[in-house]
Formats: structure tokens, C-alpha cells, sequence
């Protein structure tokens, strides 16, 4: 495949596969809109932080000497790492030539470079999106009100269905918290919750509770569960607590997941993403896996690029890498035995591109892991402490319809 294929590609699919290194460039605004048919994600409110060009123009991975210079009269004298920081430096200089290789690569794509700009402007105008009063679905869902709380589901008959002269909408009710909700109708459906609508992509699923209430989620046949389980926990972080972006969890709550009993028998990839602080890892990789019947887990990369391809930030910046870090790994699967089986193994790191959207929010994973994913196809996935999401998904957690609310959204 040549260059403008893969730029096809990446219109089409929203992934462009780079070559000459494990890595890959993703829109997440092409691999979410996939689960619409009526609606379109609004780039300029996906993208709504602002990683524009960066001022010197294009930052490679390899600061040139001159910045070099000004940047190390500008800084203090960086203090010496302790024992566990020392770790987590060679963890990063173990990862670093793929990056790099992988970033490289990026910047050598001259058509991609060039498609990226537009790709995150989009050609609609920004709403509203940091001004309009959304719901707080972690304060309504703490509440004494939440079991009283419904949603109003608005779907479209299908054509056949819609008798001359009569309204082609139809609705029903459904509990919005502590309940399982699906979309089980053909085409996506819009919620009404307090003034405000939610677009639900049709085969989709959420449950909107606490934590506490995480193993109503755990199929009462044991026969069927998730092909691809993906987790992005809300880490105890420093960063996450100044910005008040969401509550946090203490680590070790996270022992108490039902992931074994959410895996399909078949198998199941799972994903796990994490932060960059050792202490974390060492309990992630020492006891949560092991835990959940993970072993060897293999270790992607997300790395964070501007809209002109350079990092959002120093490579090397020890307390604010460019990138963040997933394991994966198999349960219920025996990488032996199955490696002549339907699905590939996973074999060794690679590298996922993209421009981040809002703080914290992770780029869409089935399409990119969709070959290394066992059981039955179509795989059944869920996402826990999810924020959005998606057809052929489950999200479930404290505001899994918070990237729904329709200000992200424009009508096709
Ligand atoms: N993956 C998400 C995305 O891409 O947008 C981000 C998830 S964020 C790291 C963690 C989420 O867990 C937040 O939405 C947060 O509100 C939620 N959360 C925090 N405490 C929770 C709890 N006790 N029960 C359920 N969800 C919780």
C-alpha cells in the first residue's frame, strides 16, 4: 500500500498504519462516528483542547541543539532520581528508541502531516462545549433522587413500520441509574434527560452506577461474556485531583473488579490502562493482573501528538511524558495453545498516534486491536469506568453518558 492509501484509509477507517515501525495514527472522531448513522462527531469539540502547531514550528522528537540550549538556562538543576524513579527511567529509556521510531515515522508521512490540520478543525463550527451546563452524572447518581431518575428513549420506527399520517417517533422510559439499558433498535436513538438529549448509538449498552454495584454487571449465564475487556481506572493522581476532573479510587478497591466473571470462556483480551508512576505498576503487574489470571501482559504505547505532528510535550520531561502506557493480555486463553488458532497473538509493543480530545479521554480500541481479539465474531466488548459509548458495546461506571450529550454531536 502506497502512502495516499493509506491516507484513503484513514478517511475510511479512521487508522493509518505507518510504515516502517509497530505503530499506527488514529482519528478517534472517524472510529466513534462509525457507530452512527444519523449523527457525526464534531471534530473541533472532540478536539477541543488546543494542541495546535507548536510556535517554533514542527518539534521533532530530537529537540535541535540550539533549543537544547535555551531550554537548560531556563531550568534548575534537575535533583537526583531516588531508587523507584530510577526504575521508572529505565523503564522509559527501554521505551524510548520505539517511540522515537514510531514518532519518526509519523514526521516522515508528509501527505498525513499535512491531512491532520483540517482533520481536527473539521469544517463545523465549535459549540459550545466548555460554557454549556451539562449533566453531573457523578452528583446525580449520588444522590437519594437516583432511583427515581428516568431517561426518556426516543427512537425512529422503521419505515415499513411507520403508518401514513402517523408520527414516525416512538418512546419509552427506562431507570437511568443502576440499571442496564440497551439499544436494541436499528438505528441510534436520542435520550432526554433533564432538558438535555444523549445520542445512543443503535447495539449499544450502558449501566450508570457506583463502583459498589460493579458485579450487576456479570451475565447471569456463564456461558456468555466479553471478548475484549477494556479498563481505564480513575488512579489516585495528583493531576486528576487538582483538576477535579472526576473522582478517584483507591488502587486496591480495583482487586474487587469481576473481571474473571466478565471474561467470555472463549477468551478475552483485556486491556488495562495505566499511569506512568511505578509504585502503581509494580501493584498492577505484582497483584491486579495476577489477580484477574493476566499473565505476561504485553505493553502499547499512546503517544500524544499536536496537530503538526510534533509532541505535545518533551519526551523526556519526567513527570509529564507525551505518552501513557496500556497492558494488555489474555484470560482465558493459552497464548501456546492458541497461536494457531483465528485470532494473532499479541507479539511485542507498538504504537498508537493520535491528538488527544479532553482530558483524559482515550482513543477508541476495537478497530486497531480487532485481530488480536479471541472468541466469537463479532467480539463482545465493555469498558469499565467508561465515558461514552459505542455499538457492540457495554460502558458502564459513574457517567458513561458523558461524551453522549448531543453538543458533540451534529445531525448528517
Ligand atoms: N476512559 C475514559 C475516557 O476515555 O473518557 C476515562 C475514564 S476516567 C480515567 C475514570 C472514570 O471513572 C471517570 O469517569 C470517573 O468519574 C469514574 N469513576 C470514578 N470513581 C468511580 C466509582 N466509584 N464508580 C464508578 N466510576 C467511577
Amino acid at each position: 500500500m502506497d502512502a495516499s492509501d493509506e491516507l484513503r484509509s484513514l478517511e475510511a477507517t479512521g487508522i493509518y498504519r505507518l510504515a516502517g515501525s509497530p505503530a499506527a495514527f488514529v482519528d478517534p472522531v472517524r472510529l466513534l462516528g462509525e457507530s452512527y448513522r444519523r449523527f457525526r462527531l464534531v471534530p473541533s469539540a472532540y478536539y477541543s483542547r488546543s494542541f495546535g502547531p507548536s510556535r517554533q514550528g514542527g518539534e521533532g522528537t530530537a529537540p535541535s541543539p540550539d533549543r537544547k540550549k535555551r531550554k537548560r538556562k531556563r531550568q534548575p538543576k534537575p535533583r537526583e532520581l531516588n531508587a523507584v524513579e530510577r526504575i521508572a527511567e529505565a523503564r522509559h529509556q527501554e521505551a524510548r528508541p520505539l517511540l522515537i521510531r514510531a514518532h519518526n515515522s509519523l514526521l516522515e508521512t508528509k501527505d498525513l502531516l499535512e491531512f491532520l490540520p483540517g482533520m481536527i478543525k473539521g469544517d463545523e463550527c465549535l459549540p459550545n462545549v466548555e460554557t454549556s451546563s451539562e449533566n453531573n452524572f457523578v452528583e446525580l447518581g449520588a444522590s437519594w433522587r437516583a432511583p427515581f431518575y428516568e431517561m426518556t428513549i426516543c427512537f425512529q420506527k422503521p419505515l415499513g413500520q411507520v403508518k401514513a399520517g402517523t408520527c414516525n417517533v416512538q418512546k419509552r422510559s427506562s431507570p437511568l441509574f443502576n440499571r442496564i439499558v440497551s439499544v436494541e433498535e436499528n438505528d441510534e436513538a436520542e435520550g432526554e434527560f433533564q432538558s438535555r438529549l444523549y445520542i445512543l448509538p443503535k447495539g449499544s449498552c450502558f449501566m450508570m452506577t457506583d463502583f459498589t454495584h460493579v458485579r450487576d454487571l456479570i451475565p447471569d449465564n456463564p456461558n456468555i461474556g466479553y471478548n475484549l475487556i477494556v479498563i481505564d481506572p480513575p488512579w489516585e493522581n495528583g493531576c486528576v485531583r487538582q483538576k477535579e476532573a472526576y473522582p478517584t479510587l483507591p488502587n486496591r478497591n480495583l482487586l474487587y473488579l469481576p473481571v474473571q466473571e466478565l471474561a467470555h470462556p472463549a477468551g478475552a483480551l483485556l486491556v488495562l490502562w495505566i499511569t506512568n508512576r511505578e509504585k502503581l505498576r509494580r501493584f498492577v503487574e505484582e497483584e491486579l493482573l495476577p489477580s484477574w489470571g493476566v499473565k505476561d501482559p504485553t505493553e502499547f504505547y499512546w503517544l500524544k501528538v499536536k496537530s503538526d505532528g510534533s509532541l505535545i510535550g518533551d519526551l523526556d520531561l519526567f513527570h509529564h511524558r507525551p505518552y501513557e502506557c496500556l497492558l494488555l493480555g489474555y484470560i482465558n486463553v493459552n497464548r501456546e495453545a492458541e497461536s494457531g488458532s483465528k485470532f494473532k497473538v499479541l507479539q511485542g509493543s507498538q504504537v498508537i498516534m493520535s491528538v488527544p480530545g479532553a482530558h483524559s479521554r482515550k482513543p477508541p480500541l476495537q478497530k486497531i486491536l480487532s485481530e488480536y481479539i479471541p472468541g466469537p465474531k463479532p467480539p463482545r466488548c465493555i469498558e469499565l469506568f467508561a465515558r461514552e459509548l459505542g455499538s457492540g458495546w457495554t460502558s458502564w461506571g459513574n457517567e458513561p453518558l458523558h461524551f453522549q450529550d448531543s453538543m458533540y454531536f451534529s445531525k448528517k
